[in-house]
């Protein structure tokens, strides 16, 4: 059996290696390292696969949700929503913004933004909501979007783990994540969906003046050459970097098919077993019928496959699975409202009790686009054995 990993970035290389080598040499060839063409074409043919009118490229995921937040012109002290469950890079940049995050809980199905807790949770001060599409199942967007208009707040995507998910309104229109808010911020961290060889993440908008200033944001606040009209930063994409995502945006369809084919085995093999909670898909799509659950859905492109462990030592699992070579993850092992950075004493402890739940229970097991059989079948071998013995 191969060695088994969390995420096999070597072995995805292989199949696709002369293709990145010739593109990034390309790259040195043309010394056009910083917004050379590679950049321009990219973007293009992410703008062309997302069905989204712009695409801003830029350094990281996190820089995403920081540039499409200076370009909403929000204000100092304005309250921004989002969930207490999700990578601290969510967090961070409201925080770091001086906007007034407040967090609150999630579903524990989908492990995605609680909606009555959501209405609850707006004031006279909160400008906008930040649903987080946890581990590649996209939000409830229906709803979150009527929320906003109803109260007139922007809607900002993070999808850095959700690239390539479609998201299928009860109107039937289908759309890609990122793209039904307002604006959407999306990481190409090597382990994420759509992941290059180093940083990058780019903003999805479909206006047109939005776009406009988040691309002079990015780049210093410029518009034009040398006149500097906002505050802004320094995000850029690079140009290699450009290049092997181009080269691996057309394989994204099938690397999300074969997560979801992973997600299937894992499923199949632990759906007798009382103590394990598999991930729940959601969404109005027509193979869910009436339970609003189905197997397999593009609504739901497995950056984790996250499972919840019932009356099991968790930790003690890892350990186990750990000793027979087996990585895996918690994520996340502490609610962001008890992280030191993100405390509020306004925070009411029974306001998170899912949070403070699943941050117990969670386990995420290798996911990625290469495993075999083999491998799925010695990986729920060793966690039937923990559980059942
Ligand atoms: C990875 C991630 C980010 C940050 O992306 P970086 O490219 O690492 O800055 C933000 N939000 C979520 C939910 C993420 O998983």
């Amino acid at each position: 059996m191969k060695k088994i990993q969390m995420v096999d970035l070597k072995g995805q290389y292989e199949e696709i290696k002369n293709q990145v080598n010739n593109s990034v040499f390309n790259v040195i060839d043309s010394a056009a390292f910083i917004n050379g063409p590679e950049v321009h074409a990219f973007q293009q043919d992410l703008e062309e696969y997302l069905g989204v009118k712009h695409v801003i490229p830029c350094a990281n995921g996190t820089d995403a949700l920081q540039v499409a937040m200076m370009g909403l012109g929000l204000k100092p002290g304005d309250e921004v929503i989002t969930v207490d469950f999700t990578f601290a890079a969510t967090v961070e940049v409201i925080a770091l913004l001086q906007f007034t995050p407040v967090l609150i809980d999630v579903d524990p199905n989908t492990f995605n933004i609680d909606i009555d807790q959501l209405k609850h949770a707006i004031t006279s001060k909160t400008k906008a909501i930040v649903p987080v599409h946890l581990f590649g199942q996209v939000a409830n967007m229906d709803e979150i979007m009527n929320i906003a208009k109803e109260h007139d707040l922007f809607v900002i995507e993070d999808n850095a783990q959700a690239i390539g998910a479609s998201y299928r309104s009860k109107n039937g229109s289908k759309q890609k994540a990122g793209t039904i808010g307002h604006v959407g911020a999306t990481s190409f961290f090597p382990s994420k969906n759509l992941g290059c060889y180093g940083d990058g993440g780019a903003v999805f908008t479909n206006d047109d003046d939005l776009a406009h200033t988040i691309r002079g944001i990015v780049n210093h606040g410029m518009y034009e050459r040398y006149h500097h009209d906002v505050v802004g930063v320094n995000s850029r994409l690079d140009s290699i970097q450009a290049a092997v995502l181009r080269a691996k945006l057309p394989k994204l369809e099938a690397y999300n098919n074969a997560r979801r084919s992973a997600a299937r085995k894992y499923n199949e093999a632990f759906k007798e077993v009382e103590q394990i909670i598999t991930p729940k898909v959601e969404q109005h799509c027509p193979s869910s019928g009436s339970s609003n659950y189905c197997n397999d859905c593009d609504c739901h492109v497995f950056h984790q496959y996250t499972l919840k462990v019932k009356d099991v030592d968790r930790d003690g699992l890892v350990k186990h699975l750990n000793e027979n070579g087996i990585p895996c993850g918690v994520y996340y092992p502490i609610p962001l409202h008890k992280q030191k950075a993100y405390a509020d004493k306004h925070y009411d402890e029974k306001n998170f009790e899912v949070t403070n739940t699943i941050s117990d229970e969670v386990i995420s097991l290798p996911m990625h686009t290469e495993l075999d059989d083999e491998q799925i079948e010695f990986i729920t071998a060793k966690v039937k054995e923990f559980i059942q013995n």
